[in-house]
């Protein structure tokens, strides 16, 4: 669950009938990047309540009643200086075009705001004041001064004077309001004085009189106006940055003014981090940083907005355009969009993976500004784009290659606004970017391990195959030669990338192909296997010793007669420590997994080994529909999108080895296991007691399992195990079985034997203590 939605469930538990969400700026000057983040922020809220259902009002108060209290570092000082201390809807526009300062700047941030989909009802607070709605609140606040003035003393130690009122009303004599002070309430009018040094930025007239506080004469100050808004517009959630938000800041003091001075709840509150571009290099004005509208150049739209969705409110956001910020966003969203895609077609898995696409596809959904494709669409890789740029390749021309076929309208467009936005790139951020260029020989001194060989050997063999330069293909090939030799893509991907770029990472690799040519590519990996000295030897094929042992195991007579196909694979290993799945075994699992995100259940029944244990089944009188061999069920999960169980280190690590090889294998507690075991049919009126099941199960005459002294501790060659033997994290020594037939051969047997072993001594440490096969071939 993404953080508006955390936020959303608590608001809706609360069960207003209406939720009103605002923010506010004042226009003093051009709106700063930090701004938008709460637009973005209060627009989600507001979307997230009305797919609840919720009636829900969005509106964004533009502050354009307040004084200029300062002269922005873009304007010319000795031409604004004389307005500082007006209202900004009284001072002239910068620009031609626009009724006043206020409205210029308040514009300007709204346009940006708009861009990137947010479209709350503007409300201009100078037309709220002038209307006569606030002034209610303003007699209030003038009646309960004492009461203002204790709480001003006790949020934020501030003793204010006694002839102190909170008001500031606009001087009759030089129209400045930010040096007015107001010495007494009479009930109908305000007794007030223009001061020439009280505040630091504008100077007074020395100007006094008495006038009406009402209908736009004055204005409260922030901390009481902040509350008093709340009341006459019946705010039920805003926030702040967390300079408001921070204890005894503006928020503390407003809600205590909103409920104790206006008698009204004060909203829910919406606390969020900074969010800058660039840090203080990047600054516009001094001390500003980078404004909205600028912000609008260096990102585009949806990618602005997908920035703001993604990072939870209480992580600071300090954006760097320069180097590979921008290409890494633009990937990251174009992974959230495949997500959403992914959904769009039903294909996300349950679990731990399945939540994290969800996640992705909401992230991609929330930050759209385009109406959100019902189909999924082809994607130009903005990182691609960029090299294209430079190498001055047709572009489109290459994209429709690489898609296959044109591209559509919304695709075009896609590609037309990153090419321009690659553009902005290249020529202001991408200076200190990690270039991207054909390595001209191999790197010097390049050890790459066997795996890594092998994974190039076989690539260079399916490269020479392809007919035609198709992305899909080439990646289709990429995938299926790991899937195929279970290689962990980030280890030989690495082999790959140093090659041709030097580096150890880089872009995708089909992109990479296609773009330095599927010839350089072959020739490239041809010449890491030129020099025939580099050879090393193969590793020898793993031999274990034949179990003779039967005080160990052994396979009963009757099974050896009829099945004289079966290995079985053992091994004691003592001493383990076994925890919950630490996040390397996760992320080894997690990489299989994505290797698989194709797999059907069709294509798990046409694995050699799946058929020979089905067949094993089907002769022993068990129905393979309604009991699966344990690899299957493994496999039908993923390819169900059901996710997977997450066990144990040890029945995690060995389940993925089970995946990986489509052999079956169990690990038994030893210490509850009562040697020697043996594996035989089961006899008329022996029974199991199955984990997970609440009554044991009776087995039938003629089911293949295990047995040890006490009885069967499997049933069904590897359908599922028994209680009693049950691997948990108080396990200490560990009785493995891994069992092959028919088409399993002996050598395949022995390998996953092998890398069972590896694994788990990987995760759980552990000492092998015996291992051995059984076999009669
Ligand atoms: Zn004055």
């Amino acid at each position: 669950m993404i953080w508006v939605d955390r936020e959303v469930k608590k608001i809706l538990e609360r069960n207003n009938k209406l939720e009103w969400v605002d923010d506010m700026k004042t226009p003093s000057g051009r709106i700063h990047v930090g701004s938008l983040r709460g637009v973005v922020i209060h627009d989600l809220v507001y979307r997230a309540l009305l797919e609840n259902d919720k009636d829900t009002k969005f509106t964004y108060v533009i502050e354009d009643h307040d004084p200029m209290d300062a002269i922005p570092s873009y304007l010319d000082y000795d031409k604004w200086e004389p307005y500082a201390g007006k209202q900004l809807f009284k001072i002239p526009s910068p620009e031609p075009g626009f009724a006043n300062f206020g409205e210029f700047y308040g514009k300007e941030f709204i346009k940006v705001f708009e861009s990137i989909n947010c479209h709350p009802e503007i409300i201009w607070m100078s037309e709220v004041y002038k209307s006569g709605r606030m002034n209610d609140v303003v007699r209030t606040a003038l009646d309960k001064v004492e009461q203002i003035r204790e709480i001003y003393l006790r949020i934020t130690k501030v003793k204010k004077a006694n002839d102190w009122y909170p008001l500031n009303v606009v001087c009759e004599k030089c129209g400045k309001i930010g040096t007015t002070s107001v010495h007494k309430w009479d009930g109908e009018f305000v007794y007030y004085k223009c001061n020439l040094e009280m505040v630091a930025w504008a100077e007074g007239c020395g100007n006094e009189g008495k006038v009406s506080p009402f209908n736009g004469n004055a204005k409260m100050p922030w901390r009481i106006e902040w509350p008093a808004k709340w009341k006459v517009i019946g705010v039920t959630i805003e926030g702040g940055g967390k300079d408001h938000m921070s204890a005894g800041g503006s928020f503390d003091m407003a809600k205590v003014v909103c409920e104790e001075v206006f008698n009204h709840p004060a909203p829910f509150p919406l606390g969020y981090e900074f969010f800058i571009i660039g840090g203080k290099k990047m600054s516009s004005s001094k001390g500003v940083g980078t404004s909205a509208k600028e912000a609008a150049n260096i990102l585009p739209a949806d990618m602005l907005r997908f920035l703001l969705v993604r990072t939870p409110i209480e992580r600071a956001l300090d954006f760097n355009p320069f180097g590979e910020a921008i290409p890494n966003l633009f990937d990251d969203y174009d992974r959230c969009f495949t997500a959403y895609f992914a959904k769009l077609e039903s294909k996300v898995p349950d679990g731990k993976q399945g939540e994290v696409i969800e996640d992705f596809a909401r992230i991609a959904e929330l930050s759209q500004v385009r109406p959100l494709p019902t189909v999924r669409m082809y994607l130009p890789r903005f990182r691609t784009i960029v090299n294209l740029l430079k190498t001055r390749t047709n572009i489109l021309e290459f994209f429709e290659k690489q898609k296959g076929s044109a591209l559509n309208g919304y695709e075009r467009e896609l590609l037309e606004e990153r090419i321009i936005y690659a553009e902005g790139y290249i020529k202001t951020y991408a200076e200190n970017a990690d270039k991207i260029e054909l390595l001209e020989s191999l790197p010097d001194g390049l050890a790459l391990s066997q795996t890594q060989k092998a994974f190039l050997r076989k690539l260079s063999e399916e490269l020479k195959k392809i007919k035609n330069e198709d992305r899909d293909q080439i990646q289709e090939i990429v995938f299926s030669i790991l899937k195929q030799n279970n290689l962990q893509a980030k280890d030989v991907f690495k082999a790959f990338y140093q090659i041709l770029i030097g580096k150890e990472f880089g872009p995708k690799a089909s992109d990479l192909i296609l773009e330095f040519g599927i010839k350089t590519v072959i020739g490239r990996i041809d010449k890491v296997f030129e020099d025939k000295s580099e050879e090393e030897p193969e590793k020898p094929d793993t031999k274990f010793p034949m179990i003779t042992d039967s005080a160990l195991f052994s396979i009963g007579d009757e099974v050896k007669s009829k099945f004289s196909s079966i290995t079985v694979g053992v091994a004691i290993i003592k001493g383990v420590t076994i925890g919950k799945t630490p996040p390397e075994l996760q992320a080894e699992i997690d990489s299989f997994l994505e290797l698989q995100g194709a797999l059907t259940t069709e294509q798990i029944s046409t694995y050699p080994e799946i058929k020979s244990y089905r067949k094993l089944y089907k002769e022993t009188g068990v129905d393979w529909h309604s009991r699966r061999p344990s690899p299957e069920a493994l496999l039908r999960r993923i390819a169900l999108k059901k996710g997977l169980y997450s066990i144990n280190s040890c029945v995690d690590a060995y389940n993925l080895i089970v995946m990986t090889h489509r052999i079956s294998v169990g690990a038994f507690d030893l210490d509850k296991i009562n040697l020697p075991t043996m594996l035989r049919f089961a006899k008329e009126g022996e029974e199991i007691h199955l984990l997970g099941d609440a009554e044991p199960t009776m087995y039938k005459a003629g089911e293949l399992a295990y047995f040890d002294q006490v009885g069967g501790y499997n049933i069904d060659f590897n359908y599922r195990d028994s209680k009693r033997s049950v691997v948990t994290e108080t396990t200490k020594d560990l009785l493995i079985n891994t069992e092959g037939v028919f088409d399993i051969s002996p050598k395949q047997v022995e390998k996953v034997l092998q890398e069972t072993i590896d694994i788990i001594v990987k995760y759980c440490g552990g000492t092998v203590e015996q291992v051995g096969i059984v076999t009669e071939t």
